[in-house]
């Protein structure tokens, strides 16, 4: 099986490719990138990325009022947000969904911890 480099360091590696998949999205604008990592950098980016999201799965049936995850970016619950979405398949037939909020004013930051800038 040919094997593509990780994503956060170039470096071919053994073992099957983790898939990220990272969008902000903006109304109709989106940003999206998808990264393939090793296991170690996949470890890194949720470690990093992980905190500031929710569980999409388990928001699902969240009840109006639900507790938002803030902003990575200012730690404030935004008015003005913009929408996180975090797809990771962590292994074969795994898959995780993610999401999160960022202030509009935030954008450039969020992208950053994503690694959309
Ligand atoms: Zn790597
Ligand atoms: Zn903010």
């Amino acid at each position: 099986m040919a094997q593509s480099p990780c994503d956060a360091d170039q470096r071919r590696y053994q073992g099957p490719a983790r898939s990220v998949y990272a969008a902000i999205v903006d109304g109709v604008d989106a940003k999206r990138r998808r990264f393939r990592f090793c296991l170690a950098h996949l470890e890194e980016y949720m470690n990093r990325v992980g905190p500031h999201l929710v569980d999409a799965q388990l928001d699902l049936g969240a009840a109006p009022g639900h507790t938002r995850p803030p902003c990575p970016a200012c730690g404030q619950v935004p008015d003005d947000a913009i929408q996180i979405f975090l797809t990771v398949y962590p292994d074969r037939d795994v898959r995780d969904d993610y999401w999160g909020v960022a202030c509009a004013n935030h954008r450039a930051r969020a992208e950053a911890l994503l690694g959309l800038d």
